[in-house]
């Protein structure tokens, strides 16, 4: 890391040492929801800005091949519908209509709570380096990658774009919200959700905070995120804290995972109480500014 993505300063100063010290062979346990144990890199924060993120990060191209081979062996899994639903209804009154881009697909949960909409599911696919890919609604490739417009992603043709959960997980933050930036046509919208470091829950857990992830880059909070969109082209409306449905097995494997063992493992039944718990994310809508 040689500067800071919101500031460009160069003098960082240790948050939290990192409690995992492998390779990324080692690193594909610890990913997504398949993960044995709540484990991250080190954590800084910018001297000047205070933005706090991973540094060293894995490079782009063992992150690629980490997703890789959690994906092949089962592990990711998607966000229950309840969220998809619980997003929808944020979007919906600001979006009459139109096209949109879904960065960051996944198993597709949110295109199928929008129907009535002009959808374009973007995925990456690390076997597909150089090129993009289409299949009916799904685009996978590399966003920054030539050939874009072939598979239907034109300069200036979305009406809004969603990326949920996927800022903190790209490698180079600046560069692909400058392509979303370029997606969209002027005045168009931006939603994301994405971890908030200054939210109650993660100020109250400190280091234990579950979103303090191996696989999280970035942890912005509404003043560096609102810096760092007006570096890339947009200009933020609105911040708010938004929950995540999640039943109560999960909640308890988390915290085995966080906590120890010593915590018992949940019965299978608790699997079927879902609650919505504030986990420290937050909600934005921004706009492309021109
Ligand atoms: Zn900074």
């Amino acid at each position: 890391m040689s500067a800071c993505p919101v500031c460009d300063c160069v003098t960082f100063e240790e948050c939290y040492p990192a409690n995992f010290d492998g390779g990324w062979r080692d690193a594909v346990p610890f990913f997504l929801t398949g993960r044995t144990k709540a484990v991250h890199g080190r954590i800084v924060r910018c001297r000047d800005c205070r933005f706090i993120f991973t540094s060293p990060r894995f490079s782009a191209e063992e992150y690629a091949r980490i997703y890789a081979a959690v994906h092949a062996g089962g592990g990711g899994g998607s966000p229950p519908r309840d969220r998809f639903i619980a997003l929808a209804r944020l979007v919906r009154p600001h979006e009459a209509g139109g096209r949109f881009l879904d960065f960051g697909w996944g198993g597709g949960g949110f295109l199928d709570v929008m129907p009535g909409y002009d959808a374009i599911g973007f995925e990456v696919a690390a076997d597909v380096p150089n090129g993009v890919e289409r299949t009916g609604r799904i685009v996978t490739g590399d966003i920054l990658a030539e050939g874009l417009p072939a598979a239907g992603l034109i300069e200036g043709s979305f009406d809004f774009i969603v990326a949920w959960d996927v800022l903190e997980h790209l490698a180079e933050p600046g560069q692909q919200m400058r392509r979303l930036h370029s997606l969209l046509k002027p005045g168009g919208r931006l939603y994301l959700t994405l971890p908030n470091s200054a939210s109650p829950v993660a100020r109250l857990s400190g280091k234990k905070w579950n979103m303090l992830l191996l696989e999280h880059l970035w942890y912005f909070d509404p003043v560096t995120l609102t810096k760092f969109l007006a570096r890339c082209g947009f200009v933020v409306d609105s911040i708010r804290p938004t929950g995540y449905p999640v039943d109560m097995a999960t909640v308890i494997r988390r915290a085995r995972q966080t906590y120890g063992d010593w915590i018992p493992a949940p019965p299978a039944v608790l699997a079927d109480w879902v609650v919505t718990l504030p986990i420290g994310l937050m909600f934005v809508r921004a706009a492309r500014r021109d």
